[in-house]
């Protein structure tokens, strides 16, 4: 797939995130224009927020069932589109269906399919597992709209066993969660962890590449494409690795001189 250019819809709940660069990470990186949008929920009304609801996740080890959301949930979707940052429960979407609501909200002059539009948001987005037969949270759900969960990156890697299995033991004894967060501090990541800002980028080339070449994730750890199953693996492909391996860096390579070709035949 070639592109003439990337959205890309910040996520302002996350000032970790410096979007700025991000977007010109992203232009340096795929050598296309990356402009700039709002939350793609801004200014958003009733309508929306009642479809958004409709999306919502109420039992977790069940498929995808949609049912009609009452008027408070109605609401708390549309509050979150004035004011994404106040948001404090966790809700969970089902991503595939939450991503088909975001089709509807672009309109028919950006539909191309050389126009990738990647979504930035603090919505949980989940996926059912046919494997498990149960929810899963997820960071990003491939595709165009692409959509990177911000809640997603923080909570669905897990983090180390040693901090579960700490967990546990110390339910007998009284729970006190957060002196084991201090124990395991800095081995994953928390919200508003400055290390985002880095790791999100990792999730918009996963992202960028899967619409691209039709796969996203890399099997080796030392590649930013490496779909992280716990907290320490993201940590360590993003930011003490943070490159692409050696096939990926090839891969890209090639694209961008087809791509680069495609454009000057354009003029
Ligand atoms: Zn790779």
């Amino acid at each position: 797939m070639l592109l003439s250019k990337i959205f890309l819809y910040e996520e302002p709940s996350v000032p970790e995130i410096n979007f700025d660069s991000l977007a010109n990470f992203l232009q340096d990186f795929f050598r296309v224009p990356v402009i700039k949008r709002k939350n793609i929920f801004h200014q958003k009304g009733l309508d929306v927020a009642h479809d958004v609801a409709r999306t919502r996740v109420y039992n977790y080890r069940q498929e995808f069932q949609i049912h009609d959301p009452t008027t408070e949930e109605v609401q708390f979707e549309f509050e979150s589109f004035v004011n994404s940052a106040e948001t404090e429960n966790i809700v969970l979407y089902d991503g595939f269906e939450l991503q088909k609501i975001l089709t509807g909200l672009i309109g028919n002059d950006e539909s191309e399919s050389d126009i990738l539009h990647l979504v930035l948001t603090n919505k949980l987005t989940c996926t059912f597992d046919n494997s498990d037969y149960r929810y899963h949270g997820r960071a990003l759900i491939g595709s165009n709209p692409a959509i990177i969960s911000t809640t997603g990156i923080i909570e669905a890697p897990a983090k180390p066993r040693e901090y579960y299995m700490d967990l546990m033991k110390n339910y007998g004894i009284g729970l006190n969660i957060d002196s084991i967060k201090e124990k395991y501090k800095g081995t994953y990541l928390e919200y508003h962890d400055s290390r985002l800002d880095k790791i999100v980028q990792g999730y918009a080339l996963q992202a960028i590449f899967y619409y691209i070449f039709g796969e996203s994730f890399c099997d080796l750890l030392d590649c930013r494409l490496n779909n992280a199953h716990w907290q320490r693996d993201l940590l360590y492909s993003q930011l003490e690795f943070g490159r692409l391996c050696a096939k990926h860096e090839k891969a890209i390579k090639d694209w961008l001189t087809l791509n680069y070709s495609k454009k000057m035949a354009l003029l």
